[in-house]
């Protein structure tokens, strides 16, 4: 059992990485830009207010995205452990999890930072031909990334849970690195 958060910018593997994992570690891989993508795909009410952020590359209100993970981490195979790709992206969201958490007595295990080089993110956006990865929606996601996601580093680093991995490297090579991440005992820095 592991409740894992891959955290990093848009573009840095969080998916691909949540993906083989989840299938190695037997948890669920809870994606919140899938399931707002599936939202917005079935015109649900949650989809028709949040699809002119996803077309903008903007975050979707954090009342919302927090709705949305409660409701899945109460559900009954979100009970034995969790990996969450792209949540949380704010630090309001951050605040709302570990209360969440803490409300059903459950606690995050790891928070890996996936890094990779900017102009690699760029490339790799470019190259996956995603509906919000077009130039202006790329500039904006990464624009929102920085003012926005990327201060959840420190809030992390703070609270002794973020272990930085290298992602600029073949998929199965940074899986490597994340598994080997949850084997060790925590590392405090310094
Ligand atoms: P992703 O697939 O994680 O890149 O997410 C795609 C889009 O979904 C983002 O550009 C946001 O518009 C929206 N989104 C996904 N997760 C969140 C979140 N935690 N907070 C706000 N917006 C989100």
């Amino acid at each position: 059992m592991v409740r894992l958060i891959l955290f990093g910018a848009p573009g840095a593997g969080k998916g691909t990485q949540a993906a083989a994992l989840s299938g190695q570690l037997q948890v669920p891989h809870i994606s919140t830009g899938d399931i707002l993508r599936s939202a917005v795909a079935n015109q649900t009410s949650l989809g028709l207010q949040a699809q002119n952020y996803l077309d903008r590359g903007q975050l979707v209100p954090d009342d919302l995205v927090i709705a949305l993970i409660r409701e899945r981490l109460s559900q009954s195979d979100a009970q034995t452990g969790w990996i969450l790709d792209g949540f949380p992206r704010t630090i309001p969201q951050a605040e709302a999890l570990n209360q969440l958490l803490r409300d059903m007595a459950q606690q995050i295990d790891r928070v890996i930072n996936l890094e990779v080089p900017e102009l690699v993110l760029v490339d790799r956006m470019l190259s996956r031909g995603r509906q919000d990865d077009t130039e202006a929606v790329i500039r904006n996601r990464l624009q929102e990334y920085h003012q926005k996601t990327a201060p959840l580093i420190n809030f992390y680093r703070d609270r002794d849970q973020l272990i930085t991995v290298n992602g600029n490297a073949e998929v199965p090579e940074v899986t490597t690195s994340i598994l080997r991440c949850l084997e060790q005992p925590h590392r405090l820095p310094g």
